[in-house]
């Protein structure tokens, strides 16, 4: 079978950061798909499941109800190699466009206290993996090394 556009890119040069991984075209709308990379692939440790899945349900919940953006967002998940996150937005869109959103998506996590969005057994499917303190960390550490500073490196992959 043919290598996936994704696969060929060399993970031991990628760094932390927001990429275009692809565009699709559905009917005449653009979707294009971010790859959302917290850890850097293959030199850090990965992200543990159960603040993935915090983050999951507190990103899906802030974009969700975003007034700009909720029309527009088709799918937030989680990587399953557990170094970051996809989104996928209709429109035709450049990973420097949406720092501003995933600035203030991630502050929203950094920040949050409570009870974690739709952590509970008829919403979720495993709703006692949570681990709001480690996603709240992992929003800071990404906001603060990457997303308040970023640069090219950072935003475009390498050829
Ligand atoms: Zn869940």
């Amino acid at each position: 079978m043919k290598q996936i556009a994704s696969f060929t890119i060399d993970h031991m040069k990628l760094l932390r950061g927001v990429y275009v991984s692809r565009k699709d075209t559905a009917g005449t709308e653009v979707l294009t798909t971010f790859d959302i990379r917290m850890t850097r692939p293959n030199f850090e440790p990965v992200m543990n499941t159960a603040e993935i899945h915090t983050i999951e349900h507190l990103a899906a919940t802030y974009l969700r109800n975003h007034s700009e953006y909720a029309s527009k967002t088709i799918y937030f998940g989680p990587m399953g190699c557990r170094t970051g996150f996809y989104l996928i937005l209709a429109g035709d869109y450049e990973s420097r466009d949406i720092i501003p959103l995933l600035t203030d998506m991630f502050g929203f996590i950094r920040d949050f206290e409570g009870d974690v969005p739709g952590a509970a057994a008829e919403n979720c499917g495993n709703y006692l993996d949570m681990n709001l303190n480690m996603a709240k960390y992992l929003a800071k550490r990404f906001l603060d090394e990457i997303l308040n500073n970023i640069g090219e490196a950072h935003l475009i992959y390498p050829n």
